[in-house]
């Protein structure tokens, strides 16, 4: 199967580490077909910083370049580069999302939630001492509430790790109930969901999205890309072959892997799914 890894992290964000040549050397290591890098986006406005972990919109073009650096890297072999952006959807942040995407012909764009209220990642180590919410139910709730929103912008190609909200591991039972008007808007939209590998190294234990959301996003054969979110060359295609297993273990038919259009750039993508 053709190994692929569509999000990975660049110095840029001020917590990733590697320079594009490691990246490539350890793609073409792994044997890798396609490698995509997708930083996280710069938020407005630039005289505020909204958090410690992005790019500023004015390092776009070090951005571009870095990704170059890849290309020229990857030059002479079978590996492919592709450029995105892992954007943060906030309530009000569509103009500026839109205004980031006319910029440059992006090969394809994350949507992902890290946010459910202003300035406190759900990732952010404080998250974990001070929810927004006093009950995980609640928790889950405003973060499926905003994967929705941003599934049904219809301006993003791949969801980012679906269920991040379980990250400091306050669960609940039958979570995937809270996804399910999510996965209808996917699947209208032609959405990619993303099997991000980085939550087995996290508090949670288990990849983004758990067990039960990816049976049902086999079942209702929505297409399924495996990444890693790596933010050192080091993570690239991370716990890939565990990933796979895990798909062929859920997929009522047999596992197949096949090429899906972004929606929004019509790049063709390399996913999963059952027969
Ligand atoms: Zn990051
Ligand atoms: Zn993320």
């Amino acid at each position: 199967m053709a190994r692929t890894d569509y999000h990975t992290h660049t110095p840029l964000c001020l917590h990733a580490e590697g320079e594009p040549e490691e990246f490539v050397r350890q793609a073409l290591a792994l044997g890798l077909a396609e490698y995509g890098i997708a930083d996280h986006m710069p938020m407005p406005p630039e005289t505020e910083p909204y958090d410690a972990w992005r790019m500023r919109f004015c390092q776009l073009p070090e951005y571009l370049a870095w990704i170059e650096g890849a290309r020229n890297a990857a030059a002479g072999s079978s590996l492919r580069v592709l450029c995105g952006m892992e954007c943060d959807w906030l309530p009000g942040i569509e103009p500026w999302i839109r205004q980031l995407r006319d910029l440059y012909a992006w090969d394809y764009l994350i949507g992902s939630v890290h946010y459910i209220a202003p300035r406190l990642a759900v990732d952010d180590a404080a998250y974990e001492q001070h929810p927004i919410h006093k009950t995980a139910w609640e928790d889950w709730c405003a973060y499926a509430h905003c994967v929705l929103d941003m599934v049904q912008s219809g301006l993003f190609d791949i969801v980012g790790h679906m269920d991040l909200v379980k990250i400091w591991a306050r669960r609940l039972e039958d979570e995937e109930f809270l996804f399910r008007e999510v996965l209808d808007a996917v699947q209208e939209n032609g959405m990619v969901v993303e099997l991000n590998t980085a939550g087995l190294h996290k508090k949670c234990g288990e990849q983004y999205p758990s067990r039960p959301l990816l049976r049902e996003l086999l079942r209702r054969r929505i297409p399924i890309a495996i990444n890693s979110d790596a933010h050192a060359p080091g993570q690239l295609s991370r716990d890939w072959e565990q990933a796979v297993m895990l798909l062929r273990e859920l997929s009522p038919t047999a596992l197949i892997e096949f090429s899906h259009p972004a929606p929004t750039t019509n790049t063709p993508l390399h996913v999963y799914g059952p027969l």
